[in-house]
């Protein structure tokens, strides 16, 4: 619900706005403060990163985006008009791919297309395969799911996520259960995706060395309530080595920033 505070009028440019975005949960026994007036504009084709620890509200604000939960207070609005539920131009990625076991890798990404009722069989087709091909793993269209590796699996979701052409891509820690080596494929995968696709990209990580190579933007949040302290514009040129040198510098940075915000809140 919109509370009255928020002016709508200045949101119109970005492609996605957030302003005062409370949000509260009830359990049997607390009030869970999980979000705290956060306010957030994002540009059309920008790649946004929000870091923070644990239970500081990031899989929250993804979830209000995608439309699966709505706010307690405050404006949340895609393209101009609010959120009111989830949609088509707004799909999400998680840490686990949640691939359909029994079906192949071509049946997962075909199965995002289902929906789309405008495309007959053979561009549905036609579809998955180029998607599938951008992450590398045509050659295995035709593979059970159970035979893959988890980057192999992650790129099958990525897939399977592209392929309805969605405007925005929210991201909650995709690459949080894989090694080391894998995601470093994966940093390289993604940005050679979003550059020739230019999607909006909200991408929720507690690794600020994976943020700081991805984002144009990183925004730190800390808990209890989970709010946004602190934003960083990372300037550095794409493709980003995550080893490299000035990458290091700013996620170095980054990082005695949150851990200070994190001891503050968190005694102990
Ligand atoms: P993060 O993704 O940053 O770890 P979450 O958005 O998952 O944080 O959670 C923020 C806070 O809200 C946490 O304290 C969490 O326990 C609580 N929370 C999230 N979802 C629910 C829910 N459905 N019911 C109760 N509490 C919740
Ligand atoms: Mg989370």
């Amino acid at each position: 619900m919109a509370s009255p505070e928020v002016n709508p009028t200045k949101t119109e440019p970005f492609k996605l706005v957030l302003e005062h975005v409370s949000k509260w949960f009830q359990t049997s026994s607390l009030k869970v403060h999980a979000l705290d007036d956060v306010t957030l504009h994002i540009a059309e084709g920008e790649f946004v990163c929000l870091v923070g620890p644990s239970g500081c509200g990031k899989s929250t604000l993804l979830n209000i985006i995608a439309g699966l939960e709505r706010p307690d207070r405050g404006l949340v609005q895609a393209d101009g008009k609010t959120i009111v539920g989830p949609g088509p131009r707004r799909l999400m990625m998680f840490q686990e791919a949640a691939l359909f076991p029994w079906l192949t890798v071509l049946g997962n990404v075909l199965f995002g297309l289902k929906l789309n009722t405008g495309l007959s069989v053979a561009e549905r087709r036609e579809k998955a395969e180029y998607f599938l091909e951008l992450v590398g793993l045509k050659k295995f269209m035709h593979s059970n799911v159970h035979e893959l590796s988890g980057g192999m699996k992650q790129r099958v979701a990525l897939a399977r996520a592209l392929a309805p052409t969605p405007t925005v891509l929210l991201m909650d820690e995709p690459f949080g259960a894989l090694d080391a080596l894998t995601r470093e494929q994966l940093y390289g995968d993604i940005q050679r995706i979003w550059s020739k696709h230019r999607k909006t990209i909200v991408f929720v990580t507690h690794n600020v060395r994976e943020a700081v190579c991805l984002g144009d933007r990183v925004i730190l949040f800390s808990p209890n309530p989970g709010r946004i302290r602190e934003e960083f514009a990372i300037p550095l040129p794409r493709s980003r080595d995550i080893n490299s040198v000035d990458l290091a510098r700013y996620s170095t940075e980054i990082t005695r920033v949150l851990k200070g915000y994190v001891q503050l809140e968190v005694p102990g």
